[in-house]
């Protein structure tokens, strides 16, 4: 038993446009978050991944683990990000 949730990731070219304009992935409770664009004209489809594991360099330079409270920052802001950044103008 399947229930469309999402939008079919491989949707021939010409389809009708989608309802859904881009998807936030979160993986186990702000763990790991990602966001794919379903616009059909987007030079940057994946935001992300980010990961709470991840290593990155702290003010220093010392490498330290990203953090549960980047990947909520990612989460809250890669969707105005990304807009922001590809579809300048648009707010959805
Ligand atoms: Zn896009």
């Amino acid at each position: 038993m399947t229930t469309a949730t999402a939008p079919a990731r491989d949707t021939p070219g010409g389809a009708v446009t989608s309802p859904f304009e881009g998807a936030l992935f979160i993986d186990m409770d702000n763990y790991r978050a990602r966001y794919e664009c379903l616009r059909r004209v987007c030079p940057h489809r994946i935001e992300g991944p980010v990961c709470a594991n991840d290593r990155v360099a702290d003010a220093e330079g010392r490498p330290v683990r990203r953090g549960p409270e980047a990947v909520a920052a990612f989460i809250a802001s890669a969707k105005a990000d990304h807009l922001a950044k590809y579809h300048s103008g648009s707010t959805r």
